[in-house]
């Protein structure tokens, strides 16, 4: 019976039973069986993940762009995307902004909860702060200078380094469709090829997912909780206002922002939508990182959204390293919460500073787990907020990541949506 069960719903069957997996663990005691025999299986899910991640990205973006008939569409199709990507993150800031200046949750925590928080993440602060000062130093252009790779295979080498492959892939892509079509049909025919092959991989991952999943809750809960159930609850209850702050910011942005987007610009409903979409927004949530999802996200978006591979193979890698509206809004809120905690009054012109360095710091950010909290130091430098507050909210912070990394993908898939149609090229039903 359980085999007929379509996708998500195994996934999220081997997610919950990882929660219950994951309490039982704790609570008898035997973190060591899931660290040594569970865990293991998390993390061969995560590599098979990150291992078809450039593949993919390269022989679809080649693929699809050798599909288009002229450059021009090409510019036209990415700056329609860069731009919707910067809309919906200002927007996703702006929200955040709002709720923690209503709510704010920063007010409710007391002198004694802030000391013992500094002190106990302290030491774990000064690791992030380390992986931010280099980013602190550079010039304002390094993002540019980063975009173009001195070397495509030390490129193709990181998964943080998408958008080098990227850069690659439209290069190569552009020259495919400038030579004469006779002299490169057999390079064509191979990557097209090549392509088949990279989304036949993903099926075969995709079924192992919902184990991957469950190893992955497993060791998330066990590593989360420790080996204190009672003073992680503590501390959930002290930060919990800090958290609900941004779930309502997220829930905000699924449930309205996109599916606004949605019905202005396209016929999918909002149901298709999040049904076609839920199994790529499970595999983030559980792994943490939207450049690990992005194979599932595309073949969600292929698949069931009916987004030609020529669009989506472009929006949704471009994507995952610039479009974050889950962690802008985070950061958005962090930073309020942080200058609250240390009776920091902000200014309208700081919080105008705000919006504008989290939207860059979101574009800044890889797809990666804990990205989001270093390029916050940069958010904090930008309004002279000690970088010490990162350390209240650090405890918390990979629930967090795993909520964001769902609205990060999330968006990504609409904006691929949004970006079809108003090409003509999506299949409404
Ligand atoms: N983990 C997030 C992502 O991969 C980035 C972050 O907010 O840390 O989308």
């Amino acid at each position: 019976m359980l085999r007929n069960l379509p996708l998500y719903a195994k996934i999220l069957i081997g997610m919950l039973l990882g929660l219950i997996f994951g309490f039982l663990i704790v609570i008898f005691g035997i973190q060591h069986f899931a660290t040594d025999y569970i865990k293991p299986f998390g993390t061969i899910f995560l590599n098979l993940l990150k291992l078809i991640a450039m593949p993919l990205i390269f022989a679809s973006l080649v693929s699809g762009i050798s599909g288009l008939s002229d450059v021009s569409r090409l510019s036209k199709l990415g700056i329609k995307t860069i731009s919707l990507y910067i809309v919906t993150t200002i927007i996703a800031v702006s929200i955040g902004l709002v709720l923690v200046s209503l709510i704010r949750p920063g007010s409710y925590v007391n002198e004694a909860k802030r000391v013992e928080l500094l002190e106990k993440y302290s030491f774990d602060l000064a690791k992030r702060q380390q992986a931010a000062e280099g980013i602190t130093q550079q010039s304002p252009l390094q993002f540019l200078v980063d975009i173009v790779p001195e070397n495509v295979v030390s490129a193709a080498s990181s998964n943080t380094s998408m958008l080098q492959v990227i850069f690659f892939a439209i290069l190569f892509g552009v020259a495919l469709i400038l030579v004469p079509n006779s002299k490169v049909t057999a390079v064509k025919d191979f990557i097209s090829g090549l392509n088949d092959v990279i989304l036949k991989i993903v099926d075969i991952v995709m079924l192992f997912a919902p184990f991957g999943v469950f190893a992955l809750m497993v060791s998330l809960l066990v590593d989360f909780v420790g080996t204190d159930l009672g003073s992680s609850a503590q501390l959930f209850a002290s930060l919990g206002l800090y958290a609900l702050t941004v779930v309502m910011g997220l829930i905000l942005i699924i449930a309205l922002v996109y599916p606004t987007f949605l019905w202005i610009y396209t016929k999918v409903s909002f149901k298709r939508f999040y049904r076609a979409i839920f199994p790529a927004q499970l595999v983030a949530f559980s792994t943490s990182s939207s450049a690990a999802t992005l194979p599932v996200t595309m073949e969600q978006v292929e698949k069931e959204l009916k987004v030609p591979n020529e669009i989506s193979s472009f929006v949704l890698p471009v994507g995952v390293t610039i479009n974050m509206d889950g962690t802008s809004l985070y950061q958005a809120v962090a930073t309020v919460f942080i200058a609250e905690v240390f009776g920091i009054e902000l200014t309208l012109v700081q919080l105008l500073t705000i919006l504008i360095t989290a939207t860059l710091a979101s574009i800044g950010s890889a797809g990666v787990p804990g990205a989001g909290i270093v390029m916050l130091i940069i958010v904090l430098n930008s309004v002279g907020l000690p970088v010490e507050g990162l350390a209240l909210i650090l405890a918390i912070d990979r629930p967090l990541d795993m909520l964001r990394t769902t609205v990060n993908v999330t968006g990504d898939a609409m904006i691929a949506t949004v970006v079809a149609k108003s090409e003509g090229k999506l299949i409404e039903n």
